[in-house]
C-alpha cells in the first residue's frame, strides 16, 4: 500500500499550486481530483465549434498570481496585457462606453459622447484609488492573513469606502452615468447574486478581488491556462488519482482508509 504525506482533494489551481510547493519541499502528496481534467475552474477548452481557439470557461484574467509563485515553481506562463477593459453598448442610444487603455483619446470621446467630462475625471480619480489600495494590499496576499485593525491602518481613510461601506453606495455617488456606474460596478456583483447595495458587503469583498492584483496597470489574460497547470504538476513529484467516489464522503474517513478506498 503506498503512503503518502499529504493528500489534497481537488484539483484546481489553488490545489495544483499547493501540491508542487508541498513537493518542492520533500512531501510525497496525493491529488484526488474528480474530473478528468485538471485546473479547475480556470481550465482553458475549445468554445466554438469549428475554431481553434481555447477559452478559459471561468476564470478570464490570471491578475491575481502573484509573480512570486511564477518565479519558485518555475512556471512558464505567458501573460498578454489586455488593451481594451469594456464595451459597453448604451441601451438608449448607438453610442457605447468604449474604454481603451492605449488610446486615451478614443476613451475619451466616448466618455464624453455617454456622460460628459465629468465621469471621466471622476473614473480616472476613482481608479487611482483603487490602484494606491492594490499597491498596499497586493503585497499582503501571500502572508498570513492580517488582523481587521492592521489593514485599517495600512489602508488609513480608504478603509471606510471601499471595505466597510457598500461599494454600491460609493459607486452611484462617484458617477452621473447610470452607464459608467453599470460598468464599475461590474466588478464587484460577476459571478454574485449581490444587490447593487449590498449591506452583507458579499459586493465588496468581490470587487477588491478584482482590483488589488498585482497588475493593476496592465490587467493580465492568460494565455495558456493548460500549459500552467501541467506544469504545475510535471514539475513536482505529485501523485494524481482520479477519486472513485466523491471526496467529500471518504475525507470523513480516517486518512489511512481514504487513501486505500481511492488507491
Ligand atoms: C464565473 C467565474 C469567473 C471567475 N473569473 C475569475 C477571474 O477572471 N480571475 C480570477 O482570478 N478568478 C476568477 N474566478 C474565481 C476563480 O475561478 C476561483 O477563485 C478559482 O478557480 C478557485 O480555484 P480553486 O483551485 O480553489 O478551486 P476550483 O478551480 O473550483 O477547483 C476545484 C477542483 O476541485 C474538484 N473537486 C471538487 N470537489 C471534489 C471532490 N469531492 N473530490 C475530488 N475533486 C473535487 C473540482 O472538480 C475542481 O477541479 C471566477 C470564478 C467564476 C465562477
Amino acid at each position: 500500500m503506498q503512503h503518502y504525506d499529504v493528500a489534497i482533494i481537488g484539483g484546481g489551481h489553488n490545489s495544483l499550486v499547493s501540491a508542487s510547493y508541498l513537493a518542492k519541499a520533500g512531501k510525497k502528496v496525493l491529488l484526488l481530483e474528480k474530473l478528468d481534467y485538471l485546473g479547475g475552474a480556470a481550465t482553458s477548452s475549445y468554445t466554438f465549434e469549428g475554431i481553434d481557439a481555447k477559452l478559459s470557461r471561468y476564470s478570464y484574467l490570471v491578475s491575481l498570481l502573484p509573480k512570486q509563485i511564477i518565479d519558485d515553481l518555475g512556471l512558464e506562463i505567458e501573460l498578454a496585457p489586455r488593451r481594451y477593459s469594456s464595451y459597453t453598448p448604451s441601451p438608449t442610444s448607438t453610442a457605447g462606453l468604449l474604454v481603451d487603455k492605449v488610446d486615451q483619446a478614443e476613451t475619451q470621446k466616448s466618455f464624453e459622447k455617454i456622460s460628459g467630462k465629468t465621469d471621466l475625471e471622476s473614473w480616472n480619480q476613482f481608479y487611482a484609488r483603487t490602484e494606491s489600495i492594490a499597491k498596499k494590499l497586493f503585497p499582503t496576499v501571500l502572508e498570513p492573513l492580517r488582523k481587521r485593525s492592521e489593514i485599517k491602518s495600512l489602508l488609513g481613510a480608504e478603509y471606510r469606502d471601499f471595505i466597510e461601506r457598500p461599494i454600491g453606495e460609493l459607486i452611484e455617488g462617484s458617477f452621473e452615468s447610470d452607464l459608467v456606474r453599470g460598468v464599475v460596478m461590474t466588478d464587484a456583483l460577476i459571478g454574485t447574486f449581490a444587490p447593487n447595495r449590498d449591506a452583507e458587503l458579499d459586493a465588496n469583498r468581490c470587487f477588491l478581488y478584482h482590483v488589488i492584483d498585482g497588475f493593476t496597470k496592465t490587467r493580465a489574460q492568460c494565455k495558456s491556462l493548460n500549459r500552467y497547470c501541467n506544469h504545475a504538476i510535471s514539475n513536482s513529484t505529485t501523485v494524481l488519482k482520479r477519486a472513485t467516489q466523491p471526496a467529500s464522503i471518504a475525507c470523513s474517513m480516517t486518512r489511512r482508509h481514504w487513501i486505500s478506498s481511492c488507491g
